[in-house]
């Protein structure tokens, strides 16, 4: 949750992670344009403003909890304290009641490999230590030890493989902690865009070739605020999800497909107590027993190549084999940005390599392999980043 969503609300336990300059307070971005002075009621804005909203802000976030607040930093280099941290540790009125916890003992931070190995010594996560009084956050540490067993059979589903994949710890986070990231501009729109096309495919199959303006008042009900920063970026969503929706539309009426399963749920055994469990967007009939499976993606077209070799496609193709006996010919990425359809298909060698990767993945996950691997494409979205042991030593050095 963020300090301004927090506005209002009052919890009796609050975690303010990462009081760090460039974090808390957080960077002045440059100005997009001057707003002119003479126009401004209140006046222009005094000196050093953006410290000083931040400064209000910070108060916003200690004041929301009623029974225990606890902060988390990380030391700056030359050791030196933040300045949000600096203002309560140096101030004798509060310094009497803050209790300073080191989390990463010197002879654990020696031998990483022998900590790997071990649960660690104290379970509770924001445990006091006698060592020395620095402020470090505890939660990188836990991370890299507590990992709880996965339920037996093994259930993945194509999206959980893939997220292994690219960073095997952010799958123990979402997946084993169940830490749910908060909502998001862009999964709200693939949601509602997915919604709007499942209930216009479904009254296409009823044999009602329906309006764009209906297609329009389906979307706008299906609309939800949750996840735009500010009505201005909910606005150009819209818009776009309009617009890409009236392509759609005049596209899908010219040919209209065969479709006989709309968001096709599946669960396929595979060996070692193993299940890939997933839900396919929409199946078209292409007759007999021929089949083409479509995913619709809202993000920004890919490269065709990718989609050759795509695990999720992949996956859908083995379950449409094993689970239903159809014959999948044809396997589409329909990207609705610009209504670009990428058609690729797998072979017999592609299923089982399929297999064998999801029996890696399910392998490692068993053996409690969840290390990070940072890379720029994958981190610069992810929600668990504050917390991932990765960036902190990082930022620490
Ligand atoms: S920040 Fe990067 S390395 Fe850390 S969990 Fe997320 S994706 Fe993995």
């Amino acid at each position: 949750m963020t300090v301004h969503g927090a506005k209002g609300l009052e919890f009796p336990n609050v975690f303010l992670m990462r009081v760090n300059n460039k974090k808390f307070p957080a960077t002045e971005r440059p100005r997009v344009f001057e707003f002119p002075a003479r126009l401004m009621k209140e006046g222009e804005p005094a000196e050093q403003f953006h410290i000083q909203e931040e400064r209000r802000l910070f108060y916003v976030a200690l004041t929301r909890a009623q029974e225990r607040l606890t902060l988390t930093t990380l030391t700056e280099p030359k050791g030196k304290v933040p300045v949000f941290i600096e203002d309560i540790v140096m101030d004798p009125a509060v310094r009497r009641d803050v209790r300073q916890m080191t989390t990463k003992p010197a002879a654990v931070q020696q031998n990483p490999r022998a900590r790997a190995g071990s649960a660690p010594a104290n379970r509770n996560l924001f445990a006091a230590c006698t060592g020395p009084a620095k402020i470090f956050s505890r939660i990188a540490d836990w991370a890299e030890t507590f990992h709880p067993p996965s339920p037996e059979p093994l259930t993945l589903s194509p999206s959980a493989v893939n997220g292994y994949r690219s960073c095997p710890q952010q799958y123990l986070f979402g997946y084993l902690w169940s830490l749910k990231e908060g909502p998001r501009a862009a999964l709200s729109f693939g949601s509602i865009m997915h919604n709007a096309i499942k209930r216009f495919l479904g009254e296409l199959r009823k044999g009602n070739r329906v309006p764009f303006e209906e297609v329009q008042r389906i979307f706008e009900m299906e609309w939800r605020s949750v996840g735009f920063e500010d009505e201005y970026q909910e606005e150009e969503f819209k818009k776009d999800g309009l617009e890409q929706l009236r392509a759609f539309h005049e596209l899908t009426m010219a040919a209209p497909p065969q479709v006989c399963e709309q968001e096709k749920r599946f669960e396929l055994p595979l060996e070692n107590n193993v299940i890939i469990a997933g839900r396919m967007d929409q199946v078209n009939s292409l007759g007999l027993n021929d089949v083409e499976i479509v995913d619709y993606k809202t993000g920004r077209p890919k490269k065709e190549s990718l989609a050759k070799k795509d695990l999720q496609l992949s996956l859908y193709a083995l379950a449409a084999r094993e689970v239903f006996e159809w014959n999948p010919v044809r396997l589409v990425f329909h990207y609705l940005q610009n209504n670009q359809v990428q058609v690729t298909k797998r072979d017999a060698k592609q299923l089982e390599e399929a297999q064998s990767i999801a029996q890696e993945v399910a392998a490692d996950i068993r053996a409690g392999q969840f290390p990070p691997r940072p890379s720029p494409s994958v981190c610069r979205s992810c929600a668990y980043k504050p917390i991932c042991p990765a960036h902190e030593e990082e930022l620490g050095r």
